[in-house]
């Protein structure tokens, strides 16, 4: 399939052809009226991994897997026989054996006579999408981390348990737990020590119950747990003192001994006659009471004094009258295109000026108030404030869109279209697209034909809508096809580790390979180091937000930070370079590498040091140094700029250890000093790390069709 056509600037339909052929990523092949292949596409060669003098003259069905079920031929060659076309799911075989998903259209092609001319069948290689169904599955009713049941699947669990015990006149305890402190952890030793933390105490958790029971994982470092086969109170409150011995003894991580306590809510059926989400309820608020009395205990749940309820209503009230007060306000963040440079707008995110307790976190008063009418008074203030604000950057000569998250209840509503057309007709000067609505996926899902038709109702009215965090809800491919939204908020917890887990790199690419095939734009939030931005644009998403491009702040601090915003040069220097996923270890390096300093730098300030001995002193054992002496040298290894690294690298390594030694024997000031030396040398190590991608770059091939290379 060669281009013919010689005009210049008007592509005549072959060309126009060949060029959709070079672009989309389905492979197209021609078969005669015998099924014999006469011409296939580069992506079909692809796909299938075998050449022209492979395929060309051979019937297709040598690229199907044996494990096809054969009355599916059957039905193709009827209905290509009665309706010349066929389209379906099919397993194939790759010349390397292995085996692969993929969607199968095939169109019978006439002549004037209507006699069959041959066929034309588009292949679609969807195992990746099947790869991330599968895993969004998983994550469906499984906590990823820790593989425990998680809430929506206790929620399951806990129902069939009531039952049991109602049936059985059994008790049945119910604990919810929550850790002591594990914030700090988090903080200081970092997301990795305390995810692993996390592990170790659903695995202890999982072991003392050792099957009379479900333990489930309720997000962040919260658990609960269902207690069956208990005889009396004496045998739960002796499983509660169970479960505060093992959260207080010592985990070792890395050599490094860590210290927690945990705080229990407890409550039991029958005593507790409430049903199974109430019953979560109280053991949670007894959780709380817990915490309140000073942490590092259980509290049995008692409905009498049920305190928290009493302080939600007071918060709800408190809140009220902030609204009215003029308390809240929208804080923004803005979005980028990576690529482009271009700020193309923010996200709203809500703030309360408490007057006694400061400004406030949507963590810290939204939850309460989440299935309270409340939210639907702040919800409708929330999208009339960033009407307000876009029209007031727009007399600024700011032309930024907002997004604003809309919670779950506020879209249920069956008078949301109402709001909305009050609100936008207050604001009639808006243009279209200009407001876009965050939802959860969880809360998208909850009542799909309502949503549905919402979404397309403000569509109409010019508002857009965007899943966020997505990737951590019920996702599904059906879903995702039913769910007509604008964009894919893709969820930061992702996003956070891409550079130091694989798994959540291939869950990315799946993520945007699903946006891409439903044709959504897919934006990326938490994006904090310019190497993260990168390694998105490579894979496909270019609109990014993140503390790394800037933290939310106060609306009239937007237009000075537009201004001044100049993008990362590491992304215009990567972006319009095919550059290989082979490259990718050498952006990496250099994160490892500012990652190594800043180790040295907080354990001068009285950090603990997460390294071993030989990762510090010997220059061939930190990541950098593997990187360097492995892939690193086979692949650059001819480059004088590569060369020039190792030398200065060796010397970082040098002073690294020096300084432990003298922080270790209480020098503070003489390691401080050496950190000086140490952070120029980071500087330096940095330059030449610039060197070598610019070297790597310029020996790149240009891009093709000045499309986003994948
Ligand atoms: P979200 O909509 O997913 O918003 C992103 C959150 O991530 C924000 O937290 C933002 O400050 C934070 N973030 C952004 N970039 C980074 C990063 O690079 N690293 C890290 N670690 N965090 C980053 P915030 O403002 O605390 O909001 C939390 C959540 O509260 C929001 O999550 C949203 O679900 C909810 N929320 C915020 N404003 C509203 C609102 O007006 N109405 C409703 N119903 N919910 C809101
Ligand atoms: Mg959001
Ligand atoms: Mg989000």
């Amino acid at each position: 399939m060669e281009s013919k056509g010689k005009d210049p600037g008007c592509l005549r339909d072959s060309q126009v052809a060949d060029v959709v052929y070079q672009i989309i990523r389905d492979g197209v092949a021609l078969a005669d009226a015998n099924h014999r292949i006469v011409e296939v596409t580069q992506a079909f060669r692809d796909i299938t991994g075998y050449d022209d003098a492979e395929l060309v003259g051979r019937s297709p069905l040598m690229l199907g897997s044996p494990h096809n079920d054969p009355g599916q031929f059957q039905s193709l060659e009827e209905s290509l026989h009665l309706t010349g076309c066929w389209q379906g799911e099919v397993l194939n075989r790759r010349k390397n054996g292995e085996e692969y998903a993929a969607l199968l259209r095939i169109q019978a092609r006439y002549g004037p006579e209507h006699e069959l001319l041959g066929y034309v069948a588009v292949l679609t290689d969807i195992h990746v999408l099947k790869h991330v169904q599968e895993q969004l599955a998983y994550l469906d009713s499984y906590d990823g981390l820790t593989g425990l049941p998680n809430r929506r699947m206790l929620g399951d669990g806990l129902h069939q348990a009531v039952e049991r015990a109602r049936r059985d006149n059994r008790l049945l305890g119910v604990v919810y737990l929550d850790l002591d402190g594990f914030k700090a952890i988090n903080d200081h030793y970092g997301h990795a020590t305390g995810d692993t933390l996390l592990v170790m105490i659903a695995q202890s958790l999982r072991e003392l119950v050792d099957g009379d029971g479900l333990v489930a994982r309720m997000g962040g470092d919260e658990f609960a747990l269902v207690l069956e086969g208990l005889n009396n109170m004496d045998e739960l409150e002796s499983m509660a003192r169970r479960i505060l011995v093992m959260a207080g003894s010592s985990f070792d991580i890395d050599g490094h001994k860590h210290h927690l306590s945990a705080s229990l809510g407890v409550t039991i059926f029958p005593m507790d006659g409430a049903d199974p989400e109430t019953l979560l309820r109280h053991a949670d608020q007894a959780m709380y009471q817990a915490k309140q009395a000073g942490r590092n205990r259980f509290h049995l749940f008692d409905a009498r004094q049920d305190q928290l309820a009493l302080s939600r209503r007071q918060m709800r009230e408190r809140m009220l009258d902030g609204l009215i007060n003029g308390e809240f306000e929208l804080f923004y963040q803005p979005k980028v295109n990576l690529r482009s440079g271009v700020v193309i707008g923010a996200e709203g995110l809500l703030r309360w000026r408490h007057p006694e307790r400061g400004l406030l976190l949507p963590g810290e008063f939204l939850p309460p108030v989440e299935h309270d009418d409340l939210i639907i008074d702040i919800g409708e203030w929330v999208i009339r404030t960033a009407l307000a604000q876009i029209r007031t950057w727009r007399t600024l000569g700011l032309e930024l869109s907002i997004s604003v998250n809309i919670a779950a209840r506020q879209l249920q509503r069956p008078d949301f279209i109402d709001c909305m057309e009050r609100c936008l007709a207050d604001f009639p000067d808006t243009p279209d697209g200009r407001l876009e609505l965050e939802i959860l996926e969880s809360a998208a899902l909850e009542n799909t034909a309502h949503v549905r038709q919402v979404i397309s109702t403000c569509q109409r009215l010019g508002v857009g809508f965007a899943l966020d965090d997505f990737g951590t809800g019920y996702a599904s491919l059906s879903y995702l096809r039913d769910i007509p939204a604008d964009v894919l908020k893709i969820d930061q917890c992702f996003v956070r580790d891409v550079l130091d887990d694989s798994d959540d790199l291939t869950l990315i690419d799946g993520i945007i390979s699903l946006a891409n095939a439903f044709r959504r734009i897919v934006v990326a939030e938490g994006v904090e180091t310019p190497e993260q931005g990168v390694l998105l644009m490579r894979l496909g998403c270019d609109i990014a937000q993140g503390y790394g491009i800037a933290r939310p702040m106060p609306a009239s601090a937007m237009p000075d930070w537009v201004a001044g915003y100049k993008p990362d040069p590491q992304w215009s220097l990567w972006a319009d370079t095919p550059w290989e996923m082979a490259d990718f270890p050498l952006l990496v390096a250099q994160y490892d590498h500012i990652k190594w300093v800043k180790q040295i730098a907080l354990y001068v300030e009285g950090g603990n040091l997460q390294m071993s001995d030989h990762e510090i002193v010997d220059h061939h054992q930190c990541r950098f140094g593997h990187w360097y002496y492995s892939h690193g040298n086979l692949r650059y290894g001819h480059l004088v700029a590569f060369r020039q690294l190792e030398d200065i690298h060796a010397r970082v390594h040098r002073v690294g250890s020096e300084i432990v030694g003298l922080r270790a024997v209480n020098r503070q000031d003489d390691a401080r000093h050496a950190l000086a030396t140490l952070l120029g040398l980071k500087d330096e190590v940095l330059l030449r790390l610039a060197n070598l991608q610019k070297a790597v770059v310029a020996s790149a091939a240009p891009p093709l069709l000045g499309g986003t290379p994948r």
